[in-house]
């Protein structure tokens, strides 16, 4: 479940809350422990979710006669529906009616069209203020590196640390990683280790938007006139681009390439 953002909100709201507490005094209410709780019901409840059996249901999978097993489906001709898994050799799913294809169209062209344009946005992102504080009449303009900075000089490590490694560190390792793929993609040397990297990205893909929420939440709550004002910034809207280029990017790649160029022949 790549876009449940529920478990990033709730440790958005943490980070908003120690942010928030450099100014104010703050409790959490009861409201925060029944969303933690809420939050924890919520990932089990998808996590039990079974969407081939739901197609099952509907319909069961047409089974080709000639299949053979440990061969690819490619190899034999068929292609997997990239909404509800039944195999065809059709164009179209006759299950779903959803275009098919033996793999992702331009998979590698695309990953890498989609990483560019998040890492030429990444500069943007790291160097415009992501957002204003006014403090009795005072502006505070703070980057994603700064906020960084002023959570570890008032003591919040543990935070300052989650936000460094969430939104400096892992969109530069996904960058990396990235191109390692798409470079292993014409060596397969390591395509076990590529698709373990693979399934990591796709994972950690949602972490970069804890300090998108933080914006979100500081903007929404504190509204206080000169006292204590929080305003959104345009460095913002290029990290939040970035992180969704780099997400689709991941999401473009067909990671069945790495084992196709390793079994040519079959
Ligand atoms: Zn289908």
């Amino acid at each position: 479940m790549p876009l449940n953002l529920a478990d990033i909100f709730l440790v958005a709201v943490l980070v908003s809350a120690f942010k928030l507490m450099a100014y104010a005094e703050l409790e959490l209410g009861y409201g925060f422990w029944s969303y933690v709780l809420f939050v924890f019901c919520f990932i089990e409840l998808l996590t039990l979710i079974d969407e081939n059996e739901l197609w099952q249901r509907q319909q069961p999978q047409f089974e080709p006669k000639t299949l053979h097993c440990g061969k690819s489906a490619k190899s034999q001709a068929l292609k997997q529906c990239n909404v509800c898994g039944q195999l065809t050799s059709d164009t179209h799913c006759p299950r779903c009616y959803a275009k098919t294809h033996f793999r992702k169209p331009q998979a590698n062209a695309r990953a890498l069209a989609w990483m560019v344009t998040a890492l030429v946005l990444m500069i943007p992102a790291n160097l415009l203020p992501i957002m204003n504080t006014v403090n009795l009449g005072q502006n505070t303009f703070a980057t994603i590196f700064s906020g960084i900075v002023i959570l570890w000089q008032d003591g919040s490590y543990p935070v300052a640390i989650i936000i460094f490694a969430a939104s400096i560190c892992i969109p530069i390792i996904k960058a990396l990683a990235l191109f390692y793929l798409l470079i292993e993609t014409q060596r397969c040397k390591k395509v076990e280790q590529a698709s373990k990297l693979y399934r990591w990205l796709e994972w950690m893909g949602k972490w970069s938007m804890i300090d998108v929420f933080v914006v979100i939440i500081l903007v929404s709550l504190v509204q206080l006139g000169t006292v204590l004002t929080v305003e959104p910034q345009i460095g913002i809207v290029f990290f939040a681009v970035m992180v969704l280029c780099q997400m689709m990017s991941v999401h473009s790649f067909d990671p069945r390439i790495l084992w196709d160029r390793l079994n040519p022949h079959e």
